[in-house]
């Protein structure tokens, strides 16, 4: 087993509080053996949890948030929001052990997705003593069990045994610029960096709010380096296509910064577990996370995830029978 990763020495990025548009600061500090991920903000922390999760919506916004005492009946005492950036960042890395400081108590967004933080820890990483642990599917899992739907039988998260660790995202929207929109990445430091760290996160403008925005500027510190702008549901293209790094599917390769997010509140790397998101969000995966581990659908594992070549996956093989 490789040893448990943190960084070498504090770093601090600075980008923007989407729900005032004032930039905010967040700082990476390292943390010792066995920690964990934990956030803090105003003197206050927080382990990075399923048990202390909850998928939040607000103004418009959805994020994932942090609750202490643990949340209950989806509502809690939020100490930090929108952690699913620097969490998806770390699984990505796979760094264990880390203390995230947030100078207003949430995550700033920064230009091209996640690129910012990757290119900024990724050269701190500093090997601890203990040994790394990941998770395992049990063998004696049934495909049932990996299934989690939501109550309407429209969207799902299903956890399903697999020779490398993988995540497969499916959206569905009306807008045309977004329509259908599918792709699976390895769970793997070189696949995150090339398929899906750039992605923007997006946001959708009515007609009227884009007429706003055009003569007051973007909403809350959004820019077109920090926002993928979704317009009316008939317009086909994004609203600033032109400064893309990703094509036409960069939607859905942020859902998957999004979704790895969520697998990280396991506090650890999987090793023979694939997931497929089908139309979630922030609250149903954390949801459907929560719940994997409450019908013990892991164990510890020893090995650590293996490299995964694209043309080895067969997606039809896997899909579950629709309801
Ligand atoms: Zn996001």
């Amino acid at each position: 087993m490789p040893p448990q990763l943190t960084i070498k020495e504090p770093v601090t990025l600075e980008g923007v509080n989407v729900f005032n548009g004032k930039s905010n600061k967040i700082t990476f500090l390292p943390a010792g053996d066995d920690e964990g991920i934990s956030f803090s903000a105003r003197g206050h922390k927080v382990k990075a949890t399923l048990e202390n999760a909850i998928g939040e919506s607000r103004r418009r916004i959805h994020c994932l948030s942090l609750c202490d005492p643990p949340p209950k009946n989806k509502t809690g005492n939020v100490v930090v929001r929108k952690i699913e950036h620097p969490l998806s960042v770390c699984y990505a890395l796979g760094i264990d052990n880390l203390s995230i400081e947030l100078s207003d108590g949430v995550v700033p967004r920064f230009d091209y997705g996640v690129s910012g933080m990757v290119e900024a820890l990724g050269p701190l990483r500093v090997e601890g003593n203990a040994k790394k642990r990941y998770w395992r599917m049990n063998d004696w899992v049934a495909k049932l069990d990996t299934l989690c739907w939501n109550l309407e039988r429209t969207d799902y998260v299903q956890a399903f045994k697999s020779d490398h660790a993988i995540v497969h995202f499916e959206v569905r929207r009306e807008h045309k610029a977004v329509g259908e929109q599918k792709l699976s990445v390895p769970l793997i430091e070189d696949d995150y960096r090339r398929e899906v760290m750039h992605a923007r996160t997006p946001s959708f403008m009515s007609l009227g709010s884009r007429l706003y925005f055009g003569c007051t500027g973007y909403w809350y510190g959004m820019t077109d380096k920090n926002t993928l702008l979704i317009g009316c549901k008939s317009a086909v293209n994004y609203l600033n296509r032109s400064s893309e790094h990703y094509g036409k599917d960069e939607f859905v390769r942020h859902k998957i910064v999004d979704a790895i997010g969520a697998i990280a509140l396991a506090g650890r790397q999987f090793n023979n577990v694939g997931f497929d998101f089908l139309l979630t969000g922030h609250a149903f995966n954390v949801h459907a996370m929560k719940k994997f581990f409450k019908d013990n659908l892991f164990c510890d594992a020893e090995l650590p995830p293996q490299p995964c070549p694209y043309q080895d996956i067969d997606w039809n093989a896997e899909k579950p029978a629709s309801s």
